[in-house]
């Protein structure tokens, strides 16, 4: 597939808007050296400087020669670069107002247009520097909330998931061949051959979808992390728990823009997972309300997690609220954790047994650091059983992805059931061949210019 390329010079901000130390203002096109030379000032011509160079000078506006920055500009020429494109890096100093003129002059100048959100990852893809999926990872790359998420983005970035694809389309394509000779060429009659043949094949490709598949689960937890409520009566331990958890690992929180903060959700990686802690709002605010199981904020998490702590006290026995939960919590994914194991055991320990499996309940005291290591094994069991978690393994996670090895899977199916029948093998290429476009889409061939477009405009300006 290709797309008319478009040639015109794009430029945007490519640092968050805000104030900072420096702010870059990325050019690229056909136009962006010559453009960038028209404003800037430096001992060296920017039209004959190597590629791949960085040079001092001074932003002037080309009409008053007014000085309006110091900076520092960076040349890549093209297609080293990662547009494939000529690329202009303006480093300024990261004020909103200085940066924000100095793109003016640039766009006021003629021959440059402002670049969409997403552009220049676009540009690099219609360049053929990288394919769909990888592109897709920017953005999760971009958006990444832990470690594990962000060295996930990087492998697809570097286009792990799409190897394997290509490498499954490869397989088809050798079975459509093989095929269409068959078609073509029927008084070899090899029919018997061939449909054993293409079953085998078949079962083959469908076999490594499935396993695309099934990392698709942890794929999702690993990017979004899992959604996870603290619950329990007051003084049994949630913030000793959540302070315990914030600080082996490093907390992030993230304010969503237009909602109160009842919503703000704070990120916590336990041995290598990403926990979304919700209404940690709730747990910090509780000391002036007395009763806290059944207020309503509390309800909304226990209905949206997908893991749910609940904490016991276990220096006192359950409470009459306690009961209750555990009734509601059995058939959820619950770890109980039973804490303040330092103090003399009161819980009737028996009960909480006949109602969890052993491998959901940890026993901790967050006074003296104790059971830590415990929960993070169990919360790695609960998620990450079958043992399919390994450090090389692609997980697809992205939810396009998933559907298209879907539609993939459901193709592959369908042939292999035709092969059963001893379907004309005609009949059996198309389903084949439908499997082989699912999978192109992945990874952009065959996707129409809308998609694309969909695509590109997740990411933020100057990406
Ligand atoms: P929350 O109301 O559920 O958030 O409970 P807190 O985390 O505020 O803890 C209530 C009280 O129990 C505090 O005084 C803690 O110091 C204490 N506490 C928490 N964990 C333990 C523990 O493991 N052992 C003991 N002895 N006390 C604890």
């Amino acid at each position: 597939m290709r797309i008319h390329h478009e040639s015109d010079t794009i430029a945007a901000i490519s640092t968050p808007v805000g104030e900072g130390g420096i702010a870059v203002i990325r050019i690229s096109g056909p136009e962006a050296i010559a453009r960038a030379a028209g404003i800037f000032v430096s001992a060296s011509n920017l039209l004959e400087v190597p590629s791949h160079t960085v040079h001092y000078g001074h932003i002037i506006d080309p009409d008053t020669q007014e000085r309006i920055e110091e900076a520092l500009i960076t040349i890549m020429r093209g297609p080293r670069s990662y547009t494939r494109e000529d690329i202009v890096e303006l480093g300024c100093h990261g004020g909103l107002i200085s940066v924000k003129k100095v793109l003016e002059l640039l766009l006021s100048a003629g021959g440059i247009r402002l670049a969409d959100p997403g552009e220049f990852t676009k540009r690099a893809f219609l360049n053929g520097r990288i394919d769909l999926s990888q592109a897709e990872a920017v953005i999760d790359l971009i958006r990444s909330k832990s470690d594990r998420a962000y060295s996930l983005a990087l492998k697809q970035v570097e286009g792990l998931l799409s190897k394997k694809v290509r490498a499954l389309r490869h397989r088809l394509v050798e079975l459509m061949a093989h095929i269409e000779v068959n078609i073509d060429y029927p008084e070899h009659d090899v029919e018997e051959l061939t449909n054993a043949y293409i079953k085998e094949k078949c079962r083959e490709a469908l076999a490594e979808i499935e396993l695309l598949l099934k990392t698709a689960a942890q794929g999702k937890i690993l990017r979004e992390g899992i959604t996870t409520a603290i619950i329990g009566r007051p003084n049994v331990g949630k913030s000793s728990l959540l302070n315990a958890l914030a600080q082996e690992n490093r907390a992030i929180v993230t304010d969503i823009p237009g909602t109160t903060r009842d919503v703000i959700e704070e990120y916590v990686t336990v041995g290598g997972i990403p926990l979304r802690l919700l209404d940690t709002a709730g747990i910090r605010e509780t000391t002036d309300l007395v009763e806290q199981i059944g207020v309503e904020r509390s309800k909304t998490a226990l209905a949206d997690a997908d893991l749910l702590l609940f904490v016991l006290n276990g220096n006192e026995p359950l409470h009459e609220d306690e009961l209750g939960l555990i009734e509601e919590l059995k058939s959820r994914q619950t770890i109980v954790i039973i804490n303040k194991t330092d103090l003399p055991i009161q819980l009737d320990i028996g009960l909480i047994e006949r109602s969890f499996s052993s491998e959901s309940i940890v026993y901790m005291s967050l006074l003296d650091h104790r059971g830590m290591e415990q929960l993070e094994k169990t919360i790695h069991a609960k998620f990450f059983s079958g043992g399919i978690e390994s450090g090389d393994l692609t997980y697809v996670s992205n939810v396009r992805h998933i559907h298209l090895l879907q539609q993939a899977r459901s193709a592959l199916v369908e042939a292999l059931e035709g092969a059963d029948q001893v379907m004309p093998i005609d009949m059996l290429q198309i389903d084949i061949r439908n499997s082989w476009e699912h999978l192109g889409e992945i990874i952009g061939d065959a996707v129409s210019e809308s998609l694309i477009d969909q695509i590109f405009a997740q990411f933020c300006l100057g990406k």
